[in-house]
């Protein structure tokens, strides 16, 4: 199918011709003509997948620049919706159409006149709703709502947020709802607001022949050196090195520093200016490492991305293909790697139950041991001891045999 046969407006095909798409992609496809005659949708789908366009465009052939906000787009975190309303703006260039993001962490301000002009809105949903009980945002002429990455909004506590802003809209309207799994809130949720909904389901948009997955088992205590080895001689592009916790994307970069790697952390105890420096450095390639927690690098879209590392493994299955999902894009190749120490078994166990994913067993290359600094204080006191991890355990070589995560 060819974006002719979508039958899409001439300022959108005008910005296709631009932008470089070819061809729609699967959910495009299937979203696209469903949207445009009026359907409510729920969408199935990653980041990755080209969703962005397959709502963004039926949605900007339906707005009339200058007649108010028509158009209200949800998104869980600061950096989607940065990133949805630039992929919009970009969409709409042949068009006068408004697009502005709000969104916390920076001034109020500036956002109460760029609503005023809006005609399509990409919030967060706290802001918004800041920007509702203030009374500084007219919803009355919303006649399509689209929720990105419902589930997050879940996992991030954001629902209530979400259903007191949806109370605040007209009936009538188009309700698009996304998300990359569909748990039983999310299908309280679609219940409650969309009405008849099509339900479009598409894979993930990770191509297997072009993304290697490895895993490597390695003790706890020498994992930080095994990644710097695979970052300094094996990331020929730039990565993501994803960790659990925040003060573990601090620590991770701190020491990435300390051994001359180029990195930044993004993680969401950071102000919004520091988070986008970080993303904005890694896309400008000023940077060559960005570490990670799953929230912030929800639904990033940076392209060269050549590795994706699990510092601590991701805890489901879904979560993994997420964290992978970042990497292989638009036929380049990529390469995913877990480093799984005793402490991840339990969490990498459930990854590897899911016999669609296509994980081997890395051969351990041999790798120089570095020293991990784990603060200020213990690096005066003349740093971490080798063989303690990060809680100070002392650790033999572990015990976890090699073929735990083979499949029979
Ligand atoms: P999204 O899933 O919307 O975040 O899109 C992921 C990436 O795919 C973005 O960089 C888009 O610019 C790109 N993209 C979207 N649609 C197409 C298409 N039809 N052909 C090629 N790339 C696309």
């Amino acid at each position: 199918m060819t974006f002719e046969e979508l039958n899409l407006s001439q300022e959108i095909m005008n910005a296709i011709k631009r932008i470089g798409f070819i061809k729609p992609t699967p959910i495009q496809k299937s979203c696209i003509p469903e949207i445009k005659k009026g359907r409510d949708i729920v969408g199935q789908s990653l980041t990755g997948s080209g969703k962005t366009a397959a709502f963004g465009f039926p949605i900007l052939e339906k707005i009339k620049p200058g007649c108010g906000i028509q158009t209200l787009i949800l998104a869980p975190t600061r950096e989607l919706a940065v990133q949805v309303k630039d992929h919009l703006i970009s969409f709409s260039s042949f068009t006068k159409i408004n697009i502005t993001a709000v969104y916390g962490g920076v001034s109020l301000v500036p956002q109460f006149s760029a609503v005023k002009r809006a005609d399509i809105v990409v919030a967060t949903p706290g802001r918004m709703l800041d920007h509702i009980n203030r009374r500084t945002i007219n919803l009355t002429n919303v006649h399509t709502l689209v929720i990105d990455e419902a589930d997050k909004m879940f996992e991030m506590g954001f629902i209530e947020d979400v259903t007191e802003i949806i109370k605040c809209l007209p009936e009538k309207r188009q309700t698009l709802l996304f998300s990359a799994t569909i748990s039983s809130e999310v299908r309280n949720l679609i219940k409650r607001y969309l009405k008849d909904p099509l339900f479009i389901k598409e894979e993930i948009h990770v191509n297997q022949s072009l993304l290697k997955q490895v895993y490597y088992n390695v003790v706890q205590n020498e994992k930080f050196s095994l990644l710097v080895n695979l970052l300094k001689k094996k990331t020929p592009g730039l990565a993501i090195v994803f960790c659990g916790t925040r003060r573990q994307v601090d620590i991770i970069t701190k020491n990435l520093k300390i051994q001359g790697i180029n990195a930044m952390a993004v993680h969401g105890g950071l102000s919004q200016n520091r988070r986008s420096h970080a993303v904005d450095s890694l896309k400008r390639e000023n940077i060559q490492v960005l570490v990670a927690t799953d929230v912030a690098a929800r639904g990033l879209d940076i392209n060269n991305i050549s590795h994706i590392y699990n510092y601590d493994s991701p805890k489901t299955p879904d979560e993994y293909t997420h964290r992978i999902g970042r990497t292989a894009r638009a036929g380049k190749s990529g390469e995913a790697v877990t480093l799984v120490s005793e402490r991840d078994h339990a969490n990498f166990g459930h990854v590897m139950s899911d016999r669609n994913l296509n994980i081997r067993k890395g051969e351990m290359p041999e790798f120089e041991r570095v020293r991990f600094v784990l603060d200020e204080q213990r690096r005066d006191r003349g740093g971490f001891r080798q063989n303690q991890d990060r809680n100070g355990f002392r650790h033999q070589r572990s015990n976890f045999n090699r073929g735990r995560f083979q499949r029979r």
